[in-house]
This record gives structure tokens, C-alpha cells and sequence, in this order.
């Protein structure tokens, strides 16, 4: 198989949602991404808009605790500079039916929603933005992750909010909402000496948010479930792939030999095969 060039593993006891959902998705990218510290030969459009959104919210949330307040104008020139700063040369429209403009469209309609439907008539404070959240789990396992925005609702209510710019919203499953937020939500009520927080999902693409109460037992059960599933993956001994319809947007298909990746979701395949030949 040739090897894409790589990037250190990752350290061996640091686990972040994202590490434990690789794992649970296909262990052979797991391995590959966490273990053998290969890079991946593209970034998926999706994941491009994304961090572009975050990083607008990001922004506009800063902004605002400095004291000043973009209007929408601004804030859609900020997604524009932002979005065509550094073109990333691996980046790849996985759907070929697609083209990089229809994203570039959706990423100016979500902040337009989010700006008039959240933005405007949200009066809670912002304590911390991208804030990073670590908890020491066992010898073995440090959770780590980064929490998009933890603030307090005018009632004084502490709470963790994780924007996502998927189609569709997640469920109680816990690679989908289980987990998350509530993890952030337990490291949260540490630093900030509380008994209990929200954690949620607003869905940019949707309009949508859904709220999870976490008291101290809830924090406990989630990072408790966290270190057993991190536990379980360090002592796996087999990686087995398991192809389905998310080969198309991994990174290693192009030197997977169990990629599944069906015609008309090929371009990051394409991408990475062009660039492995240059
Ligand atoms: S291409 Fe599919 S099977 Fe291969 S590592 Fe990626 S997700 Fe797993």
C-alpha cells in the first residue's frame, strides 16, 4: 500500500470524541489516522464550511463581547474573506454533481439564519469561545476537546452550545448527541465551580437546537462511558475496515483496497489519486 506522508500519531492517551467516533465508523482509519499518523490526502468541501462557519460564529461572538455588534453586512463580507483566504490545495468536492460556489452559497445562507433567527435576540453572556476541555479519565485515558461557546442564559444558567452544519439533526445515540456536548458540559462545570449546565446542538442548517440537561451524575455517567469506550479501543488488537458510504469522504480511499466509493461521490478520490501522482 503507499503511504501517504504523515503527521505524528496521535499520543497515545489523548481521546477526543473525534478519535473514539473514527474508531467506532471504520477502525482501519483509526488506525491509519491515530496509530500509524498517515495524513489524509483531501479535506472534504463539507469540512472546509464547517470550520469556515465556526470560525465566523467565532467572530461574531467575540465581537460582540468586545462591545461591538456586526450587522449582517459584515458578517457575511467576514464569510466571504474568510472563505477565499487560503483555498486549501487538497481540498475536494466529494459530490461531483456539486460545485465549490453551491457551498459558498449555503455557508451565506446558514449565517444569514443564524444572524436574524439567534444572533440578534441573543442576550446570554459569552464566557469562552473554542474553549479547550480536558479531563483526566485514568492513567490511561485524558479526554480533550474543544467546546465552540460556553456561556450563561440571562437566568444566570451555565451552558455549552456545539454548532453543527450538518443536514440533518443528530439523536440520542451516543455518536451522534449522547456524548459531545456533555462531555464539554461535565469539564465546564469544573472550571466554572456549577452543578449543573445545559449542553446543546444548534443546527445552523436548520434552525434548530436541541438541550441536554447535565447535572453532576450525568457528567460523571458520560465521562465514565467515555474512558470505557477509550479503554476498549486501546486494547484493541484487530482494526477491521468497514466500508459504507462515508469512503467517499475518508482520506485514505485512494490507498484503501476496501474503499467503497460510488461514482458521482468520487471527487476526493480523484483529488487525492491526481496529487499522489505529481
Ligand atoms: S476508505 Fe472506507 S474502509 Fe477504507 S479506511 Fe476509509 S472509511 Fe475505512
Amino acid at each position: 500500500m503507499n503511504q501517504t506522508p504523515g503527521r505524528k500519531p496521535t499520543p497515545k492517551n489523548q481521546f477526543s470524541f473525534s478519535r473514539l467516533k473514527s474508531f467506532d465508523h471504520c477502525p482501519f482509519k483509526y488506525k491509519l489516522r491515530y496509530l500509524k499518523g498517515l495524513k489524509e490526502a483531501f479535506r472534504s468541501i463539507e469540512s472546509y464550511l464547517g470550520n469556515t462557519v465556526h470560525d465566523v460564529l467565532e467572530w461574531m461572538y467575540v465581537a460582540r463581547r468586545d462591545g461591538s455588534s456586526p450587522d449582517i453586512t459584515a458578517v457575511l463580507e467576514h464569510f466571504d474573506e474568510q472563505w477565499r483566504q487560503e483555498w486549501p490545495e487538497d481540498l475536494a468536492v466529494v459530490r461531483s454533481s456539486d460545485g465549490p460556489d453551491s457551498y459558498f452559497r449555503l455557508g451565506r445562507e446558514m449565517l444569514e439564519r443564524f444572524f436574524n433567527e439567534v444572533y440578534v435576540q441573543d442576550r446570554s453572556e459569552t464566557l469562552e469561545l473554542e474553549q479547550r476541555c480536558t479531563a483526566r479519565l485514568s492513567e490511561r485515558v485524558v479526554f480533550t476537546g474543544f467546546a465552540d461557546r460556553v456561556g450563561r442564559t440571562t437566568a444566570g444558567t451555565l451552558f455549552v452550545v456545539d454548532y453543527k452544519t450538518s443536514k440533518r439533526a443528530g439523536d440520542p445515540s451516543e455518536f451522534s448527541e449522547g456524548l459531545q456536548a456533555l462531555l464539554y458540559a461535565a469539564c465546564a462545570l469544573d472550571r466554572h465551580g456549577e452543578d449543573s449546565a445545559l449542553a446543546g446542538y444548534h443546527y445552523i442548517r436548520l434552525g434548530t437546537s436541541n438541550w441536554h440537561d447535565v447535572d453532576r451524575d450525568r457528567a460523571r455517567q458520560v465521562l465514565n462511558r467515555f474512558l470505557h469506550l477509550a479503554e476498549a479501543t486501546l486494547d484493541a488488537t484487530e482494526f477491521p475496515a468497514q466500508p459504507g458510504v462515508l469512503c467517499a469522504w475518508c482520506g485514505f480511499n485512494h490507498i484503501c483496497t476496501f474503499a467503497a466509493v460510488p461514482d458521482g461521490l468520487n471527487g476526493g478520490q480523484s483529488l487525492a489519486r491526481e496529487n499522489l501522482e505529481l
